[in-house]
């Protein structure tokens, strides 16, 4: 298996178990390219749910893939792209404290 299909074998694996916690039932697809402003998106219309990661987020430990994933899930379940409160409490069925794992995956990303 080349790189790049063992990288989506990966997060595709997250994305399950992320999509479990975070009680999505919908299909949503999942791709590893490279972005520019983030590591994560995540896009949703009547056409479906997409997220897009960086392969940045492949080289975190999986307790900060998992968080990274429930963290665009919750954008689609509050249905915000912002960081509203109610983005946070999707976030919080999951996370008890979201905010530090959210400055873990940061420290971790500009290290
Ligand atoms: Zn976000």
């Amino acid at each position: 298996m080349g790189m790049a299909r063992r990288n989506t074998a990966q997060i595709k694996a997250v994305l399950e178990e992320a999509k479990r916690l975070m009680e999505v039932e919908e299909n949503v697809k999942v791709s590893v390219r490279p972005l520019k402003t983030t590591i994560a998106t995540i896009r949703f219309s009547s056409r479906g749910v997409r997220i897009t990661v960086s392969p940045k987020v492949l080289n975190l430990p999986k307790k900060l893939q998992l968080y990274v994933i429930c963290h665009e899930l919750a954008h689609y379940k509050a249905n915000t792209q912002y960081h509203t409160k109610s983005f946070w409490n999707e976030l919080k069925r999951a996370f008890p404290n979201p905010k530090a794992l959210e400055e873990e995956v940061l420290r971790r990303v500009m290290a």
